[in-house]
Parts: C-alpha cells; structure tokens; sequence
C-alpha cells in the first residue's frame, strides 16, 4: 500500500489530492476567480498563500488520516505561472522537510496526461489537451509524450479568457462564451491550421473588432467557439492518422465543453476510433492529477527531489521527459 499526497498550483487551483493506491481519499481545492478582469499572477499568488493551510487540512479531514501516514509528497513543479508555482513547491518542501518524506516533482502536464488514463478505458490514445495556458495535440511514441501539434500563440482556454475579458464577462470565460453560444449563429471568422499547428490570436483580433462594430456577443462567441474546435479537430483526426493510434482521449479544461467533445465524436465515429473525455470533475487542474502521475513515477524512482534543492521551471515542455513508467 502507498499512499501519496499531491499538490498542485501551476495557475489558478490550489489543490490538495491524496491518493491510497488506486484509491481517491481526497480533493481538496480553491481556485481563483473574479466577476471582472481577468488572472493578475501577483493577485493568484496571494489568494494560494492564504488558502494553501485550509485545503491541506480539508484534504487531511477528508481522507481520515493524518500526514505521518503518507509516504511520499509529490507537488506540480511546472509548467505554469512562476508566481503560482512557487506556492507549491515551497509548501511541498516545507511539509517534506517538517515531515521527513521523500518529494516527487511532476511536470503538470503529464499530470493531466496520465489522469486522463486513469479515469478512463483509454491505453494509448492521441490526447488533446485543451486548457487554460496549454494546447497540445500529444501522444505517446518513443519513450515520451510527444507534441504532435499545438498552439502557435495563445491556447484555446486562454483565447476564451481574453475574449471573456473583452465583453466584461468574468474568469473563467469558457464557461460564460458556451452558455452565449446557445443563441448565437454564425459569422466568418479567420480559421488558421498550419500542419499539424493551430493559430488563435487572429480570431480573437478579428471578435474584438467585430464587436467594436456591434456584432452581438451570442454570434461572436458561437462563431469564436465553433471556428476554433473545428481547427482542432481537424488537427486531432491528421494526429490519428499520423500516429495509426485508435483512440482520442480529451483533457484540461475545455474538456468540460459539451460541444467540444460531440464534434470529436462525430470525427472518432468517422474513423472507427473510440473516443474517451477525461470526467469533468478532474478535466480542470487539480491535486488527484499530481498524485495519480507521482505514483507512477515514484514506482519507477524519477522525479525524486531533495527538499533542499527542489525548484519548480515554468517552461519545461512535456516532450522533455522521459516516461521511465510506461
Ligand atoms: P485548466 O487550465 O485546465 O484548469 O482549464 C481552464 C480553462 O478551461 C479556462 O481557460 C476556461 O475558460 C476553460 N473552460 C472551462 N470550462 C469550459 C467550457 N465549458 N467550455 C470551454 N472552455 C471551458
Ligand atoms: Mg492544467
């Protein structure tokens, strides 16, 4: 039996999972949000340093064991925002050094990755990770997560955010922008693929000025919506092709988008592959994710770090790891 305590905080979510082998014992999160504006790092780094006590102990008093229990802490060490990250891994190291347990860094990425697996049927799919900093078309071959295709700019959450901000909407926008497509229709918008890559930043350039010119926000934000999945569809079905994989698998955020994820049926029903969505309950950032992919790692001893040492790199790329594990 092990038993792992994982947290993350590589942008919004402070979060804190403890996982029993196979067994969720513990979810405990606070994510940021505002009504207005968007996500100021220096004012997430704040809310994370005042929260990070409380969901510790919501997570201790939900799992009904205390920390001499755990055997080994496993804490996001990046991507993400350096402000966010940081909370994190001087918790980590904190609880670590306090404790006397072994630290296990983890790359959020692959947290999401193996998450994904975990919660569903799928073995080796093409993933499609969609969140609010990430857009990557990834899927396994070599001994790595390799990108097959991603964003060029800014991602597919991200874009949904900043147009969210546009209209004075709130974050997290891709929420607000699915409930306005209900009742929008369609305006031409720019649709850009590049190989196996994707470009956001012209379609939202071209919504802000088209709302400038009094386009309504419903059109805008089901043009924007239905422009941007039909280029990563697109992407997803090329990456199938191109890996001769069978499943898709969606992850991250955007995930939790009803309309996303018909439009990849539709393409998977096409192809004969099978096409799994990542629970929406853990499509978003969240502690479960960091323990789910320390256990693996801590299985095969990578990752383990020093609690003297131990950093967090906001731009380490999923394709620089090797997955000793699979
Ligand atoms: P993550 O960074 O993985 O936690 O995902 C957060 C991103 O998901 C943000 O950019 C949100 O706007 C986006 N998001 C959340 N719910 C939805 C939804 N229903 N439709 C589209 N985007 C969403
Ligand atoms: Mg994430």
């Amino acid at each position: 039996m092990v038993i792992c305590l994982g947290i993350e905080s590589t942008a919004h979510t402070f979060s804190v999972g403890i996982l029993k082998n196979k067994e969720i014992l513990a979810d405990a999160r606070k994510t940021f949000t505002t009504l207005t504006g968007g996500m100021i790092p220096i004012e997430v780094q704040k809310h994370h340093y005042e929260c990070k006590d409380e969901v510790l102990v919501q997570a201790l008093e939900q799992s009904k064991i205390n920390l001499e229990e755990i055997d080994f802490i496993a804490y996001s060490a990046s991507p993400g925002l350096a402000t966010s990250l940081k909370v994190g891994c001087e918790f980590a190291k904190e609880l670590s050094e306090k404790w006397n347990k072994p630290l296990v860094a983890v790359n959020h990425i692959i947290g999401h990755l193996e998450e994904g697996k975990f919660f569903t049927e799928a073995k080796d799919p093409v993933f499609v990770f969609v969140s609010g900093a990430n857009t990557q078309i990834i899927a396994h071959e070599g001994g790595k997560y390799r990108v097959f295709g991603e964003a060029l700019s800014i991602a597919v959450g991200n874009l949904f955010d900043k147009f969210a901000r546009e209209l004075d909407i709130g974050f997290p926008g891709g929420p607000r922008i699915e409930q306005l497509a209900l009742n929008g229709s369609y305006v031409q918008l720019p649709y850009v693929v590049k190989g196996m890559d994707v470009e956001f930043s012209g379609i939202l350039t071209k919504c802000k000025q088209l709302y400038k010119k009094g386009i309504s926000k419903e059109n805008l934000c089901f043009s924007l919506q239905e422009t941007a999945y039909s280029m990563l569809v697109e992407v997803t079905e090329r990456a199938l092709a191109h890996c001769n994989k069978n499943e898709v698998l969606v992850i991250g955020g955007v995930a939790a988008s009803k309309r996303f994820c018909s439009m990849l049926e539709i393409m998977c029903k096409e192809r004969d592959a099978k096409f799994y969505a990542c629970p929406m309950k853990y499509s978003g950032d969240n502690g479960i994710q960091i323990a789910i992919a320390g256990m693996k790692m801590f299985k095969v001893k990578q990752g383990l770090v020093s609690n003297l040492v131990a950093d967090f790199d906001p731009s380490l790329r999923v394709d620089k790891i090797e997955t000793k594990w699979i």
